[in-house]
């Protein structure tokens, strides 16, 4: 797409997500915000008039126009949402580089060398990223949008009433409304860290050259994975948590085998630890760290945080609409997903804790369903599943031993070790386990904790069985391929009915097959 150069300079000045704004760049915004986009004019009352259209956004706008309805789709920045601009994709696009990288190192221990060892090019990792993302970017496209008969609008979006939102000057009228306009980066309050600069998700991927040395402020999962995605670049990286472990909301021993593995990588861990503030030293930040008793400083190029997200709430005037929210939790939802204004609901980011794009489109679902058919659709009716793409993955569905633990919910462990599983043997992938956490008695599946090099993919077993309340007797019976990583899953339904054969059952199988033979 071509630009004059005034105009791509006020593009950048607008979304400055866009840099570079090479030829990848321009495709991807021709596509998620064109420049000669001309809004509808609105004819009439919309039966939805969606706000935001990152995932959940354009799950309910499509879903909706699908059915009939005529909806609206506002969105101010990029369509696509944080999820194709600036989170998953361009994410797991870098983890899938640092992947090779950490690979191909590690190629001598299966008989390969690589006599010239690795070089990372950054700018050829980045541009790869952006192409990838421009490709896909036409999937989430406002002409894809305005094709599935829905009016979409450029612009931000506010309230003017319980049933009324401006955008660009023009009044939409609506019978109900969702908020999906998600959440952003959570700006932590250190003293000095404003001043030195930081980096966050919306402005990490439009980097073109590797820091030397960079700082991770959060020890979750967008931490995690671009630690040990910039270390694994050959970065020197410092992750800093304000708990004793990474991952703090996972399964503490999980938690931990991914801990050794991003040291492994060369992550250098301050966990624990608080920054008490941040100094700007010539070109230098230098991050002032209290662990314990101990004080700290780390110098480097770059802070990155990823510390927590805050909802995009602000400016929509939803006080005009009667919509009660917090600027922490976000819109106030029931479990139907509808705010205080019953011709309003929210889903996404912006009013769940389960910030994912699947938990998004989940979410979008229940709203299509409520909000247009008298739906009774509830949010606690979901199994929703996650994982944190490090290496290995940690991936987690339904209870935690730690959570039943604290609850006083009574629960028996299945364990197993991928060092007994001969495809993670052989494919050096041995270093992780599947635990299943299971009622105390009969099979059924409460949860379960994967930390496999796929364990994103190895979790949509133990979903599927307990969305469809199969218990760990039917894994068992299921047949898996052999050699695959999977099959640890069904070594644990293995491990269950062993513990069927009671002392008694076995003395009795016994006495039958003496008596038969
Ligand atoms: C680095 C990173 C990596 C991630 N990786 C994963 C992953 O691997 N897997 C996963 O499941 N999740 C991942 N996530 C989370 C995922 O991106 C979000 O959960 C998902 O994007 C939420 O979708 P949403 O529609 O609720 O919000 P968003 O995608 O944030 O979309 C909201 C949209 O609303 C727009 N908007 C806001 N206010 C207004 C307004 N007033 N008017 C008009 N438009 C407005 C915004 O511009 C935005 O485009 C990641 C997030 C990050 C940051």
């Amino acid at each position: 797409m071509e630009l004059d150069p005034s105009a791509a300079e006020s593009l950048l000045d607008a979304i400055p997500e866009l840099a570079p704004l090479d030829e990848h760049n321009r495709t991807l915004a021709a596509n998620v915000h064109p420049a000669d986009w001309q809004n509808p004019k609105p004819s009439g009352r919309y039966n939805l008039v969606v706000i935001g259209a990152g995932t959940a956004g354009l799950v309910t706008a499509a879903g909706a126009a699908g059915l009939g309805a005529k909806v609206a789709l506002i969105e101010r920045r990029l369509m696509g949402g944080d999820c194709l601009n600036v989170g998953c994709v361009p994410s797991k696009a870098l983890v899938r580089a640092a992947r090779v990288a950490a690979q191909v190192r590690d190629a001598g221990r299966f008989g390969i060398r690589v006599p010239a060892g690795v070089e990372v090019e950054f700018p050829a990792v980045m541009e790869r990223m952006r192409r990838l993302r421009a490709g896909i970017s036409p999937n989430d496209s406002a002409a894809r949008f305005r094709g599935l008969g829905v009016d979409v609008y450029i612009g931000q979006a506010a309230f003017t009433g319980p049933r009324t939102i401006q955008v660009a000057g023009q009044t939409l009228d609506f019978k109900y409304a969702v908020i999906a306009t998600g959440a952003r980066a959570a700006r932590p309050n250190i003293d000095g860290l404003a001043e030195a600069g930081f980096l966050t998700n919306e402005t990490v991927f439009s980097l073109t050259t590797l820091p030397r040395r960079l700082a991770v402020i959060g020890a979750g999962p967008i931490g995690c994975e671009l630690a040990q995605t910039f270390a694994r670049f050959d970065a020197q990286v410092f992750l800093i948590g304000n708990h004793p472990r990474v991952l703090p909301k996972e399964d503490p021993e999980a938690a931990l085998r991914v801990e050794k593995a991003m040291r492994r990588d060369g992550v250098e861990m301050s966990l624990d630890c608080t920054i008490r503030r941040v100094e700007l030293r010539g070109k230098e930040k230098v991050l002032h760290l209290e662990c314990g008793q101990a004080r700290r400083e780390l110098v480097v190029d770059e802070i990155l945080v990823g510390a927590g997200r805050t909802p995009n709430v602000e400016g929509l005037n939803l006080q005009a609409a009667g919509v009660q929210f917090s600027e922490r939790e976000g819109v106030q939802v029931n479990d139907r997903l509808r705010t205080t204004n019953k011709r309003v609901f929210a889903a996404g980011d912006v009013c769940s804790r389960y910030k994912f794009t699947h938990a998004a489109d989940a979410m979008a679902r229940i709203v299509i369903q409520n909000a247009l058919f008298w739906g009774r659709a509830k949010v606690s009716g979901l199994t929703i599943p996650w994982c944190t793409y490090t290496d290995p993955e940690i991936a987690h569905v339904g209870l935690a031993e730690h959570e039943a633990k604290e609850r006083g919910i009574a629960y028996r462990t299945f364990t197993q070790e991928l060092n007994g599983v001969d495809r993670a043997i052989l494919d050096g992938e041995d270093e992780g386990f599947v635990k299943v956490i299971a009622t105390p008695k009969g099979d059924k599946i409460l949860g379960a904790t994967i930390v496999a090099a796929h364990a994103g993919d190895m979790i949509s077993e133990i979903t599927l069985a307990m969305v469809g309340g199969l218990g760990l007797s039917t894994i068992a019976r299921t047949i898996h391929p052999y050699p695959t990583q999977a099959e640890a899953i069904k070594k644990i339904g293995d491990a269950y009915n062993r513990t069927r054969l009671t002392g008694f059952v076995k003395w009795l199988f016994g006495k039958w097959l003496s008596w038969t033979r």
